[in-house]
This record gives C-alpha cells, sequence and structure tokens, in this order.
C-alpha cells in the first residue's frame, strides 16, 4: 500500500520499519528530520511537510506524543487535513484525549477522508517485534482496509465499535490499569526488601502463581533491577495518560482517587529522577518514601 507515516519516535520509528519490510510503499515525516535517517537508508521517501506525506497516500498513519503534537502535522497548508485525499484513510496509533479523537473525527468527516483510532498496548520492544496489541475503532470498513497495516505490526486487533474515541478511552483505561499494578507491585517490594525479602523472590512467587501476566512479569523485572533509564515510555508521556484518563473521569463524573495518586507519584519522580526516567520510575519514589 502507499503509505504516509508520521511521527519516528520510541514506537513510531519502529512501526515505520516493520511497514516498510512488509513491503509497503512508505514516505515519513518527523519533526527532528535526523530521527528518519535509519528509515530513508532502507528505501523510505521523506517528505517535506506533513501534507506531503499524506498527499497521494491510501493511509496516512500518526503516532506522536500527544493532542499537541497531533494538531501541529493537522491543520494548517502544510497539514495533513489539507494533503489527504477525499476518500484516503488517517489511522491515529498515538494515545491521544478522547475530545481531540472526536473533534479529529469531526475534521476529517468534514473533508470527506476517512478516520480510525488505533492506540496500541506494547513497548517499544514489542512495536519492533510487531507484537503491538491493537486497539481499532471506526467504520468497520475502514478498520478492514487498515489489515495489511495492522497484519505488519501487531499481533492481535480489537475491533471496538464505530466511534473511534472509543478506542481512546479503552486505551486511557488500560495504561491506568497498567501503572495501578507498577504501583501495587512497587509498593509490596519496598515492603518485602525492608523486612528482608529479596524483591525478585517476591516476584517470582507471585507470578508463578496468582500474578501471571505479562504486565507483572515486565515491570516487575524492570522495579526488582532497577532499570528505569533509558526509558521505553518515559514517565512525561505517562504524565500525560493520567491527565487525558482524569479529563475523562471529569466529563463523565467517575470519582477515581487511585488516579490522583498515580498523577503525585509520577510528578513527584519527573520532579526528582528527571524527565527521561520511565514511568515505571515511580517505583524508585516508593523505595524513597520508605527510607530504602
Ligand atoms: P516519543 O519517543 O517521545 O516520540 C514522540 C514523537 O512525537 C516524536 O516523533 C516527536 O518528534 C513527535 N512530536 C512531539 N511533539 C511534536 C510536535 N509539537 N510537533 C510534531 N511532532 C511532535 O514517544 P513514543 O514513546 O514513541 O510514543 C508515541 C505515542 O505512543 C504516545 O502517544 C504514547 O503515549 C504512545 N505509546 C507509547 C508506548 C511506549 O511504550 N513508548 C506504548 C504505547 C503507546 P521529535 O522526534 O521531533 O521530537
Amino acid at each position: 500500500m502507499r503509505i504516509g507515516f508520521i511521527g519516528l519516535g520510541n514506537m513510531g520509528a519502529a512501526i515505520a520499519a516493520n511497514l516498510l519490510h512488509a513491503p509497503h510503499d512508505l514516505v515519513v515525516w518527523n519533526r527532528s528530520a535526523a530521527r528518519a535517517r535509519p528509515l530513508i537508508e532502507s528505501g523510505a521517501v521523506f517528505a517535506g511537510t506533513p501534507r506531503d506525506a499524506a498527499a497521494g497516500r491510501e493511509i496516512v498513519i500518526t503516532m506522536l506524543a500527544d493532542d499537541a503534537a497531533l494538531d501541529a502535522v493537522l491543520g494548517g497548508e502544510g497539514g495533513i487535513l489539507a494533503g489527504l485525499a477525499k476518500g484516503a484513510l488517517h489511522i491515529s496509533m498515538s494515545t491521544i484525549s478522547v475530545a481531540t479523537a472526536e473533534r479529529v473525527t469531526r475534521e476529517h468527516e468534514a473533508n470527506g477522508q476517512r478516520f480510525i483510532c488505533a492506540p496500541v498496548f506494547g513497548r517499544p520492544e514489542a512495536a519492533a517485534a510487531a507484537k503491538l496489541f491493537i486497539v481499532a475503532a471506526g467504520n468497520a470498513a475502514d478498520i478492514a482496509s487498515a489489515g495489511p497495516v495492522f497484519s505488519a505490526v501487531g499481533q492481535r486487533v480489537f475491533e471496538i465499535g464505530t466511534t473511534p474515541s472509543a478506542a481512546a478511552l479503552v486505551k486511557l483505561c488500560g495504561n491506568f490499569m497498567i501503572l495501578s499494578a507498577i504501583e501495587s507491585m512497587a509498593e509490596a517490594m519496598t515492603l518485602a526488601a525492608k523486612g528482608g525479602v529479596a524483591k525478585a523472590t517476591l516476584l517470582e512467587v507471585l507470578t508463578s502463581s496468582l500474578f501471571n501476566a505479562p504486565v507483572f512479569h515486565n515491570y516487575g523485572r524492570m522495579l526488582v533491577e532497577n532499570r528505569f533509564k533509558p526509558a521505553g515510555f518515559t514517565a512525561p508521556l505517562g504524565l500525560k495518560d493520567m491527565r487525558l484518563a482524569g479529563q475523562s473521569a471529569e466529563t463523565l463524573r467517575v470519582p477515581m482517587p487511585l488516579l490522583s495518586l498515580l498523577r503525585d507519584h509520577l510528578l513527584q519522580t519527573i520532579a526528582t529522577e528527571g524527565e527521561d526516567v520511565d514511568w515505571s520510575g515511580i517505583g524508585a519514589t516508593i523505595a524513597r518514601n520508605a527510607g530504602l
């Protein structure tokens, strides 16, 4: 397929590489052009603007940090809306707010373009291995036409309905649950360690019995090894997701006291460990608060 790809960060670069190797015909754009070099050396073409990355393409994919980054490439003379042909499809894979997903849906509709939300679960290693879990929402025919993209980058697609913003909501719920799991594991490991039980021993017992899920295995190892840099998913991006989940919680009048605690622990972690720490670095904060 003729695909435009915008956003070559930790996730985007890995996803775009898999699309190129599929092989698909790939035009890419990134704010910092240098990040595109490995893809260009492998045959991708660099576009001058997001508009150029979308023009003449059947599909344009965005994998950007947040709502503001998506807005920066969407509108204006050099933006996706101006370049994408009528009937062509925009797949948004970034984790964005429900409100932005709703607005972008309307903007594409007004332009005669198609739009689906398809955020992903899985860190950069999973993206590189084409093992992402994709949560897709939008018109069923549009999701079907994205099939060749999804099969090149993911292990499973969950179709969750025709309203694109629903996928954004599922993704935000999922990230809230991941960070809750990290928080509870880090608290339990700190308790165990201070009481003289190795963190690795606790993790072995729990993941071999009641907590045998990828989130406990993968983040548990990071907590045992205090391995929070380099980040696969930065704490500032995690903070963004807790903020977006909180916005939906306010809109829908859903009290989420645990969400407030997670947000504060992320803030404390960024303040003490820096902007480049992984979001699982809340483990360091929790240990320090206990005097470890
Ligand atoms: P990242 O490494 O920080 O990359 C962010 C991308 O957004 C870069 O291409 C960056 O361009 C671009 N960007 C940021 N601000 C921009 C702006 N104002 N205008 C244009 N481009 C801008 O982030 P990531 O880890 O790849 O995450 C990307 C998305 O996937 C996020 O929504 C994140 O929540 C989600 N996600 C991440 C993971 C993970 O484990 N990392 C997992 C699932 C979902 P530059 O290169 O120029 O900075």
